[in-house]
């Protein structure tokens, strides 16, 4: 595995997104926007899948994709994830769609749920695949002063201690952040009131520090890849 591409968020908007070239493409949840055109948009993100220019293709449902939870729809050409490690390429990867606060919405858990299912993330795996942000990296939302995150998933990042951390949800935090050793990417693509495309997808490589590659980063450590278990690491293209 060398090149991933990440996306949250693109309510309905997949196909203003140019994917580049890549290994693995994860979608972190929310393809849909509103009910009506749901099946629709859903049906469209999986043409949109088989014509990437991915070799696999991993997802997870968001708050806004009703018929991913109640399984009426099912992708053809990505590998859909709901409290599922598998592995691709070499690298362990789980998947989990649960938000805290939003009561009515698809794949809305109480604290309880949502402390057991992220119990039942492994630890040590490659790849967390969330749709929710955990509590204070990368959850602000555009009105600022508080934090949307999960305080759970948060607390239990301390067992799993992923080596990347991908979600999406608060659309105003797209970003990226290191912290003890794990890199976490918000990929959330839309922003504003119209959900605009306002952000690219986030491409991250894998640095093959083991195979002693200095030519890959011109012979220096990125600053980006400290912090990380000696073998390997992230860059953000
Ligand atoms: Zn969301």
């Amino acid at each position: 595995m060398k090149s991933l591409c990440i996306v949250a968020d693109t309510h309905r908007k997949h196909r203003e997104l140019l994917i580049p070239e890549c290994d693995l493409l994860i979608h972190c949840g929310d393809f849909c926007s509103c009910r009506r055109e749901e099946e629709r948009t859903l049906d469209d993100a999986d043409i949109w899948f088989a014509e990437a220019p991915a070799k696999h293709v991993v997802c997870i449902g968001g708050n806004h994709d009703f018929l991913l939870q109640s399984r009426e729809f099912r992708f053809a050409h990505a590998t859909f994830l709901e409290d599922r490690t598998v592995e691709i390429g070499g690298l362990l990867i789980h998947g989990s769609p649960w938000c805290p606060d939003l009561s009515g919405f698809a794949y809305y858990a109480t604290n309880e749920q949502l402390i057991e299912k992220w119990r039942m993330i492994p630890s040590g795996i490659d790849v967390l695949i969330t749709h929710t942000p955990p509590f204070g990296i990368l959850d602000i939302p555009s009105s600022g002063g508080i934090h949307l995150g999960c305080p759970h998933l948060r607390a239990e990042l301390n067992r799993i201690r992923p080596k990347l951390h991908v979600f999406g949800h608060v659309h105003a935090s797209h970003g990226t952040h290191l912290e003890n050793g794990t890199r976490f990417v918000n990929a959330a693509v839309v922003g504003g009131r119209d959900l605009e495309v306002c952000h690219a997808p986030t491409m991250v490589d894998q640095t093959p520090e083991a195979e002693g590659d200095a030519s890959s980063n011109g012979g220096q450590r990125s600053s980006l890849d400290s912090g990380f278990a000696p073998g390997w690491g992230w860059t953000i293209r």
